[in-house]
C-alpha cells in the first residue's frame, strides 16, 4: 500500500460534550465520503445536523459488526468510501471500531485515523500525575477478575487511567482503598468539556467522601497516581 493509494475508511474522533470539539479536517471528511458508519445514528445524526452534513448514516456498533464488517469491506472494495464514528470521542478506544480497522489492513485497504477527541487525555493531563509514562486499562470488569485486576494495579508505577460509570464509581473506589491504600492519590474527572465539568484530586478517601455526598451523575475517568517506592 502507498500513500497514492484512496483511502477506504476514515476513522473520525467526535466530540465528548462540546460540540465545537471537532477539527476542520472531521468536518471536511464527514462531508465528503459515500457513507458515515455510526455506533448510534440517531446521536450522530444530532452532530451531522449541527454541521450540515448530508451523508447517508448506517449502524455500526458492538451487536452488529461481526455481521457488517464483511458487506462494507466488500462495498470499499467496490470503490465507495467510508467514515467512521462512535457516539463520543475516537472510535476503537473503549469503542466499536478494532474489527473493521483489523479486515481493512488485512483486506489491503488504506485507512486513515484523523486525531481528535477522546476522554482519557484531558483526564490524565488535568490530573497532575506523571504524563510520561501511562497505562490505559479501559472499563474494569464488572465482577469476574476486578479483585484481581485491582491487585495487580496497585503495583503499577505508571499512572493508570480507567473508565467508569457513574453507579459504579463509589464502589469502585472503596475497592481501590482496599488494595491501593486509603492515601493513593486519585483524579475523577465527570463530565469533561461540558457544562458539568468538574474533576476532584486527592487521597482516596477525600475523593470517596467527596462523591459520597450525592448521587454521581455523567461520564467519569478516573486517574490513579502510580505506586511510588
Ligand atoms: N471512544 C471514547 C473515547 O475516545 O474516550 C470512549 C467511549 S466509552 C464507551 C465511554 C466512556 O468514556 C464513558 O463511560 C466515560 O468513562 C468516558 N467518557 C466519555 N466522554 C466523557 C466525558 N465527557 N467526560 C468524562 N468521561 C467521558
Amino acid at each position: 500500500m502507498n500513500s497514492s493509494e484512496p483511502t477506504s475508511l476514515f476513522v473520525v474522533p467526535t466530540p465528548i460534550g462540546n460540540l465545537e470539539d471537532i477539527t476542520l479536517r472531521a468536518l471536511h471528511i464527514l462531508k465528503s465520503v459515500n457513507l458515515i458508519l455510526a455506533e448510534d445514528t440517531r446521536k450522530s445524526g444530532i452532530l451531522t445536523k449541527h454541521y450540515e452534513i448530508d451523508k447517508p448514516l448506517n449502524s455500526f456498533h458492538i451487536f452488529n459488526e461481526h455481521q457488517k464488517v464483511a458487506g462494507l469491506i466488500k462495498r470499499m472494495k467496490d470503490g465507495e468510501t467510508m467514515a467512521l464514528v462512535s457516539d463520543a470521542g475516537t472510535p476503537g478506544i473503549s469503542d466499536p471500531g478494532f474489527l473493521l480497522v483489523r479486515a481493512c489492513l488485512s483486506e489491503g485497504l488504506k485507512i486513515e485515523c484523523l486525531p481528535g477527541p477522546t476522554a482519557f487525555v484531558p483526564a490524565l493531563v488535568k490530573s497532575g500525575f506523571p504524563t510520561d509514562r501511562f497505562v490505559f486499562e479501559g472499563f474494569l470488569p464488572h465482577k469476574k477478575g476486578k479483585h484481581t485486576l485491582l491487585k495487580k494495579l496497585a503495583e503499577e508505577e505508571r499512572t493508570i487511567v480507567l473508565y467508569e460509570s457513574p453507579h459504579r464509581l463509589e464502589k469502585t473506589l472503596e475497592q481501590m482503598i482496599e488494595f491501593f491504600g486509603e492515601q493513593r492519590l486519585v483524579s475523577v474527572s465527570r463530565e469533561l468539556t461540558k457544562v458539568h465539568e468538574e474533576t476532584f484530586t486527592g487521597p482516596l478517601t477525600e475523593v470517596l467522601a467527596h462523591f459520597h455526598k450525592e448521587k454521581v451523575r455523567g461520564e467519569i475517568v478516573i486517574v490513579i497516581d502510580g505506586k511510588k517506592e
